[in-house]
């Protein structure tokens, strides 16, 4: 990652950890990992552990893998491995050859599973998944042993191969690790090892009948890799003991120490695969980019920067007790972050004509607007101006409200970069709606928000010259769902969506340099917010904008 890039990164817990490691000399060089399962998209949640994990190997020399934990075929698809990496990337990491995945390491997995059969540390269980439910106790009393605990190896070791070989239907037969049917840690009550699955996988084809567990093939793979810091969850905690077991009994070529820290849980969304996955297959939301999408591939839609999600993540630290993060404290990191990089234009988003009759017909002005307000090495640009102008309708009231600034009848306006106008008539149409404004404009007042006879207006308002606009649509996004914590619904979190979450407006007027943006480049239409072109429904004379976050909070007020 290029300085340029680097954000400023604070003190965290693992940091110290890793600190005294590389001190104390127990590790010479750091390795980390960021071990997706292929079956969803990420989200901003996985950000934060990319984040870290990308992070920690930047700020301390290590390395950091990417490694697909892909124990799950019936879950996994291609299309999962493609974008996960995908989002990697765009996030600004690198992995370089460290590309790994854990069914790569499938037969040393099954060679240790035989290792524990010989030791008589794991069995083949005949109970079926609701009987090894009903004797796997509470965490109040303690699980029962399985009948089948105590067969020879002899045996085992047939049935394991015969369960390898396909012999066996799905869900017929487990293999289980011996430990401890007693244990406080339901995790080390005999836990199940390898299932029968007839199911081809994404990346290792039909070679298996049987899979691995997540937690058989987990930390072994970490081991395999030489993580030295493996990092997850707090969900995960609970699950170190069993990890440890089976470094402990298998001849494994490294020991990783695994670190949990708090997942992050942010308002106003909902981060769980199975929800999203829903909200996508029910048609709530236009495929897993859509821009309301707390995704990696929905928020880079959007038109949040991969700069923005890493302040973000920054900015939100790394601790050990479960808290939740506002949304707002992301929104503000893309405000910040576009409000350096963003070159301004004016876009006039519902139009009102306002026709200047004093206005030469055919004479067309050309000024020169700064991109930047505050960067006058962003340039400038050329605004075209007319006697028929666009101004947005929200900047006019027949009858002002107190405390209105803009355009009314007999009032006077500042056009940003432009003359000071004022209103003198109002057109409407046969069903009383106003057509058209009419006016007229102050020659000397170019420069500066005076009239020629010295008095000062109080509104600036955006604008574009009609005869040179671009015509566009525009969709405003605002937050999926109405409540800060949707899932307090359960399953039922779908009653909390935001029925106002996408506005589409069609004939919005955007000034003429638009008309060739570029469709990476950011804008802030004066006075709206942040905008980008659709990546996706945007076609070469069919201009799509996307909002990507207002100038202010609207929800603070809310
Ligand atoms: P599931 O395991 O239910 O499919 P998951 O969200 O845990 O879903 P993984 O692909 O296993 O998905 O996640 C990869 C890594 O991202 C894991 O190490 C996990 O701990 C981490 N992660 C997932 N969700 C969050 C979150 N909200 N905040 C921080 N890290 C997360
Ligand atoms: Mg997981």
């Amino acid at each position: 990652m290029s300085d340029e890039q680097a954000v400023p990164t604070t003190n965290n817990f693992l940091k110290t950890i890793i600190d005294d490691d590389l001190k104390s000399g127990k590790h010479d060089k750091i390795v980390t990992r960021f071990p997706p399962e292929p079956n969803g998209y990420l989200h901003i949640g996985h950000a934060k552990s990319i984040c870290i994990n990308f992070g920690l190997a930047r700020d301390f020399g290590g390395r950091c893998h990417l490694r697909f934990d892909d124990t799950n075929p019936a879950k996994e698809e291609q299309e999962y491995i493609d974008s996960i990496k995908e989002s990697v990337r765009w996030l600004g990491f690198d992995w370089g050859e460290h590309l790994y995945y854990a069914s790569d390491n499938f037969e040393q997995l099954y060679q240790w599973a035989l290792h524990l059969i010989k030791q008589e540390r794991a069995y083949v269980e005949d109970l079926s998944a609701e009987e090894i439910r009903a004797y796997r106790g509470t965490l109040t009393e303690p699980g029962k042993e399985s009948p089948y605990r105590n067969r020879s190896i002899t045996e085992n070791l047939n049935l394991f191969a015969s369960m390898r070989a396909g012999e066996f239907p799905d869900g017929t037969r487990v293999l289980r690790a011996k430990i401890d049917m007693a244990s406080p840690n339901m995790n080390l009550r005999d836990p199940v090892l390898y299932r029968i699955l007839h199911a081809p996988h994404p990346h290792v084809g039909d070679a298996w009948k049987i899979y691995p567990m997540y937690d058989f093939a987990h930390g072994q793979t970490d081991a395999i890799e030489g993580i030295t810091h493996s990092i997850c969850t707090l969900e995960f905690e609970s699950h170190r003991p069993l990890y440890e077991w089976f470094l402990d009994n298998l001849p494994v070529p490294s020991r990783p120490r695994q670190y949990e820290f708090a997942r992050l849980n942010l308002t106003y969304t909902v981060m769980s695969k199975r929800k999203l996955h829903e909200l996508v297959q029910l048609g709530i939301v236009d495929g897993w980019d859509d821009p309301r999408m707390p995704t990696i591939v929905g928020i880079k839609r959007r038109g949040y920067t991969p700069a923005a999600v890493r302040s973000f993540c920054e900015s939100i630290g790394v601790g050990r007790s479960d808290s939740w993060i506002d949304i707002s404290i992301l929104e503000e990191c893309v405000r910040a972050d576009l409000n350096e990089t963003a070159p301004r234009a004016m876009a006039v988003l519902k139009p009102l004509k306002f026709i200047i009759d004093n206005y030469p017909p055919d004479l067309v002005e050309e000024f020169q607007a700064a991109n930047h307000p505050q960067k006058p090495e962003m340039g400038t640009r050329t605004i075209f101006f007319s006697r028929e102008i666009w101004i947005d309708s929200d900047d006019f009231m027949e009858e002002p409200v107190k405390g209105f600034f803009r355009l009314t009848v007999g009032g006077e306006v500042k056009l940003r970069f432009g003359y000071i106008v004022k209103c003198t008539g109002v057109v409407k149409d046969v069903a009383g709606n106003i057509s058209e404004l009419h006016g007229e404009y102050d020659p000397a007042s170019r420069e500066g928000i005076h009239t020629a006879d010295g008095r000062k207006v109080k509104g600036v308002i955006h604008w574009v010259s009609s005869a040179h606009a671009v015509t566009a649509e525009v969709r405003l996004f605002d937050r999926l769902f109405n409540d800060p914590n949707p899932d307090r619904g359960g399953s039922d979190y779908k009653q909390f969506l935001n029925p106002h979450s996408v506005e589409t407006l069609q004939s919005c007027r955007l000034e003429a340099t638009l008309s060739s943006a570029d469709i990476e480049t950011r804008y802030q239409f004066e006075r709206q917010g942040y905008f980008r072109q659709d990546p996706k429904d945007s076609l070469p004379g069919k201009l799509i904008f996307n909002r990507i976050v207002t100038l202010r909070d609207v929800w603070a007020k809310k």
